[in-house]
């Protein structure tokens, strides 16, 4: 069946809420669209703090209807005041932004100058196909490198750090929790394995994933993984072991082609940090997307 994605909330820590839909055989669109590819056949999520009145809403989705929703679900619940961070700049993270239209939306400058610079072709709907985004709403406040954040007030408020990095995309930004060890990483990892969007910059990737390490999550919460795992409080850091392994298998695999023709199911389980993943079949074209990617870089 396609249509509206029925979009279910859950709760992996206090105050901490995920918006997730897909991974369920169902669908956006009959027709072929970004939606369903990158979204919704692998199972997404946007994520959401709220200390009493204070928002942070961690990626607007993947619709405008996604936003409202999550709009909708924290002013129930209390929040008066939202900012919104975006995780990198592609499509299904951004599309909601317009339900936001009167918050702070805050991003770091690469992820502001790639939408600023498609802008035209996301309204279009030309750069990844339909659906348009229109009108994408640009950031309304960016960082460099790093930006910290309050949210709450009083004894209860939540400091925040949001760091860019060069995982996945060149725009990373995750949102770090330091008090409470939770790591909210956007595209930077995910479960069953990394998108290689740029393969030129594996090596950055490799670089910027000993860096997240470096912070020492207790839990990661990444915005395309299993749901019973974010629901029951996200991933261990097992998590990051596997996705710089996979990622050195990847490079690897140009001279091993007997490596490269197996199937992700017969290749995981080998990786440091495996103990972490939940295998997700539809992964596997991932993966074959993945190998062509590295192996067609220059
Ligand atoms: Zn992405």
């Amino acid at each position: 069946m396609a249509g509206a994605p029925v979009i279910r909330v859950l709760e992996p820590a206090a105050g901490v809420l995920a918006f997730y839909a897909g991974r369920d055989g169902s669908r956006f669109a009959a027709e072929a669209n970004w939606v369903d590819e990158g979204a919704i056949g692998l199972g997404i999520a946007s994520y959401a703090l709220l200390v009493g009145a204070e928002a942070i809403v961690y990626d607007t989705g993947i619709s405008v209807e996604w936003g409202r929703f999550v709009r909708a679900e924290l002013e129930r619940r209390g929040a008066r005041r939202l900012t919104v961070v975006l995780s990198h700049w592609h499509l299904d993270h951004v599309a909601g932004t317009e339900a936001f239209g009167d918050c702070e939306v805050l991003a770091n400058e690469r992820t502001a100058a790639h939408l600023a610079r498609h802008r035209e072709a996301i309204e279009a709907g030309s750069l990844e196909g339909p659906p348009p985004i229109a009108p994408l709403l640009l950031p309304t406040r960016t960082f460099a490198e790093r930006e910290a954040l309050r949210t709450g007030s009083g004894e209860g408020a939540v400091e925040v750090e949001l760091l860019t990095l060069d995982i996945h995309s060149d725009d990373a930004t995750v949102l770090w929790i330091p008090g409470r060890g939770l790591l909210l990483c956007g595209d930077t990892l995910e479960d069953t394995v990394t998108y290689v969007d740029e393969p030129r910059r594996l090596g950055a990737h490799l670089r910027d994933l000993e860096r997240l390490r470096r912070l020492g999550p207790r839990a990661i919460l990444p915005n395309h993984g299993d749901p019973a795992t974010i629901a029951a409080g996200g991933y261990p850091p097992g998590l990051i072991d596997a996705t710089e392994a996979y990622l050195r298998l990847l490079l690897a695999a140009g001279s091993d082609p007997a490596a490269a023709a197996r199937p992700l199911r017969d290749v995981l389980p080998a990786l440091p940090g495996a103990g972490a993943l939940r295998y997700f079949e539809p992964y596997e074209e991932v993966h074959r997307h993945n190998l062509e990617a590295v192996a067609g870089r220059s």
